[in-house]
């Protein structure tokens, strides 16, 4: 496999000069390591850029948690995009009770339901447990 990548040549393959992208490449690549999956550079360039737009702490987070995650039946061994910035997310989440953040089924909270033929607005589920953790957290 020669696009297999070894954490020295992170810094040497990489055309950003983002420093937090370069971190997250390096985190990527040892979360490839303890996960003992390969990462092409491609997708190791289109993750750190994508991540470098999160919270890094979050996404340092998520990263750690991935790496000592154990890998679930039909799960590749590297997780892929959607799931690394799901794992952000959640991280966010519990740094952040405060904030809320939507899942990828909603705007903002807010889901559509078609019910015989009418388009009827509701909380997503995402809100809901939001708003009970706030509840929760107020109560302590
Ligand atoms: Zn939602």
């Amino acid at each position: 496999m020669e696009d297999e990548l070894f954490p020295e040549q992170v810094g040497m393959n990489r055309h950003s000069k983002n420093s937090a992208a370069d971190a997250i490449a390096e985190m990527l690549v040892e979360l490839g390591a303890a996960r003992q999956a390969a990462v092409s550079v491609i997708a190791l360039d289109l993750y750190s850029r994508e991540l470098a737009k999160l919270p890094i702490e979050a996404v340092k987070a998520a990263i750690h948690s991935l790496s000592l995650a154990k890998r679930r039946d039909f799960e590749p061994a590297f997780p892929d995009l959607p799931t690394l910035l799901e794992a952000v997310e959640a991280e966010e989440r519990k740094r952040n009770p405060g904030r809320f953040v939507s899942c990828d089924k909603c705007t903002n909270g807010i889901v559509f339901r078609i019910i015989k033929g009418e388009q009827f607005a509701g909380h997503c589920e995402c809100f809901e447990t939001w708003k009970q953790a706030r509840a929760a957290a107020r109560v302590t």
